[in-house]
């Protein structure tokens, strides 16, 4: 048992390729995902396949071959993608169908053809070198919505093997996931894998709903009934690298101020000028899921009726750009620039800005000290998988204090009970929990912080990574007792 391998399969490979001219460089990568693989990757021997990054039109033979053969060493297939196929496969069907139906912006979805062509097609690739480098008794983890239709284009082709999936983003509600004109082909494809794996419970009973409704398939407890087996679904909430992000916020905590970087020394000097100061963070990437925009009029709502905070409570808002040359991102830029332009203008004065904006990525450091230095961090997705930026903020209090306002819409919610729970789409809500959080006395900041970091310091991404290996095991003994 232990001689077979783990494969994982996911859209893009844990390195990133450069290329200057004729030479190409090669840099691990630092993601949630790649993190979490790496003890699986590294213990069980087996390959990561997945999209080289650089599209194989730009590329001559003897470079894709070269390429190949340094990936090799790293134990990592190329799946290559002509410009074309990423276009339509990625850029199309998987951001611009799935994405925007899986989180419930179903008048975003662009109902293309092509696009559901393209999918299948790369899909196939995908489930070819898959079938290529794995063998019979291996063990395959293929990863999130790029790739629903690959579990069951393996398992056509390679029997023996054991299938697990994850899913990281929402499953939707069946009234949502029916609008789509391929349903059921998607959940075919899911249906491939031995495991699915989803962030929470709800995600499950969604995925469990559509099946039910479109395939007519038995469910008990949570296992599916197939003709010739079992699929199992279960809630594997993802985690972060814990102890990395409490560690470098230590490193940070201790420095003394001339070892302190430029934003952090800053951030000092704020509050340094009028100590009753506060700070109320805000991360995400440029999506119309994230409920940026809602926030912000939250924020000026909460400064109309709670005048006493202006000139004593800024909004830090960092906006990482994502998808900026699609029209959906270029419009919600917009917004954002000109709500933010509204309220500083409306409420700024010569010492105070109410929203520093940046709208561009940070370094690591920059981002833990960020994270340690404010008060509140306020998090409002209209829909969100989970959630990571919520739990790194956890992470990183080191003396506890600091207060976490969550969408309820955010699947790490959950998770975090001790948080304050807000619906993101009512602003009043927002601002009173703004308030209670501003408000909250040290004490009971630290006693819901500690129960939080407990919690969310037990099951991190390697706990993750580990217990859904350990669900991939039980469904092997499932599936031989079955037959
Ligand atoms: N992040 C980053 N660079 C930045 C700011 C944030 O890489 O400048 C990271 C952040 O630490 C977090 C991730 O981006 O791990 C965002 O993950 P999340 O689950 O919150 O949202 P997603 O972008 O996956 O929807």
């Amino acid at each position: 048992d232990l001689m077979n391998k783990i494969h994982i399969v996911s859209n893009r490979l844990p390195i990133s390729i450069k290329q200057d001219d004729d030479h190409f460089s090669f840099t691990p990568s630092v993601g949630g995902l790649a993190t979490g693989m790496r003890s699986i990757y590294k213990d069980f021997g087996g390959q990561w396949i997945g999209w080289s990054g650089i599209p194989s039109d730009d590329l001559e033979p003897q470079q894709i071959a070269q390429i190949d053969e340094k990936l090799t060493d790293e134990r990592c297939q190329a799946v290559h993608l002509s410009a074309e196929e990423i276009n339509l496969y990625y850029e199309g069907f998987s951001n611009d169908v799935i994405w925007p139906l899986f989180h419930y912006f179903t008048q975003h979805i662009e109902y293309n053809p092509d696009y559901w062509e393209a999918y299948q097609a790369v899909n196939r690739k995908f489930a070819d070198k898959v079938v290529a480098v794995a063998n019979p008794g291996d063990t395959i983890w293929v990863h999130d919505y790029q790739l629903l239709l690959v579990p069951q284009m393996i398992r056509e082709k390679l029997p023996d093997v054991t299938i697990g999936f994850f899913l990281h983003i929402p499953f939707p509600s069946f009234e949502v996931f029916r609008i789509l004109p391929w349903r059921k082909e998607l959940i075919e494809g899911m249906l491939g894998a031995d495991l699915l794996g989803f962030h929470t419970y709800d995600y499950e009973r969604h995925f469990f709903s559509s099946v039910r409704r479109l395939l007519g398939y038995e469910v008990s407890f949570n296992q599916i009934h197939l003709e010739n087996r079992i699929v199992l679904g279960d809630a594997f909430p993802m985690g972060i690298d814990y102890a990395k992000f409490k560690g470098k916020a230590s490193e940070v905590f201790r420095k003394s101020l001339p070892e302190k970087s430029e934003l952090h020394k800053e951030l000092e000097k704020y509050f340094l000028m009028a100590p009753d100061r506060k700070l109320i963070l805000s991360i995400d990437r440029l999506d119309y899921t994230k409920g940026i925009p809602n926030r912000i009029r939250a924020f000026e709502y909460f400064l109309e009726k709670y005048p006493e905070y202006r000139n004593r409570v800024t909004l830090i808002m960092l906006v990482v750009p994502s998808r900026a040359e699609v029209e959906q991102y270029k419009l919600l830029k917009s917004e954002i620039d000109e709500l933010v332009g509204r309220i500083n203008g409306r409420f700024g004065r010569i010492n105070y800005t109410p929203i520093w904006y940046f709208y561009r990525s940070l370094p690591f450091e920059n981002l833990i000290e960020l994270y340690s230095s404010c008060d509140v961090a306020l998090v409002t997705p209209v829909r969100d998988g989970m959630n990571l930026v919520a739990k790194e903020y956890i992470a990183s209090r080191i003396n506890q204090t600091g207060v976490m306002v969550i969408s309820e819409m955010a699947g790490v919610a959950k998770e975090l009970g001790e948080a304050i729970i807000i619906n993101p789409n009512n602003e009043p809500e927002i601002a009173e929990a703004l308030h209670q959080a501003l408000n909250m006395p040290l004490e009971e900041q630290r006693e819901r912080m500690a129960t939080l970091q407990q919690r969310i310091s037990r099951y991190d991404v390697f706990k993750w990574a580990s217990e859904f290996v350990e669900s991939l095991k039980k469904v092997q003994t499932l599936q031989q007792n079955f037959l």
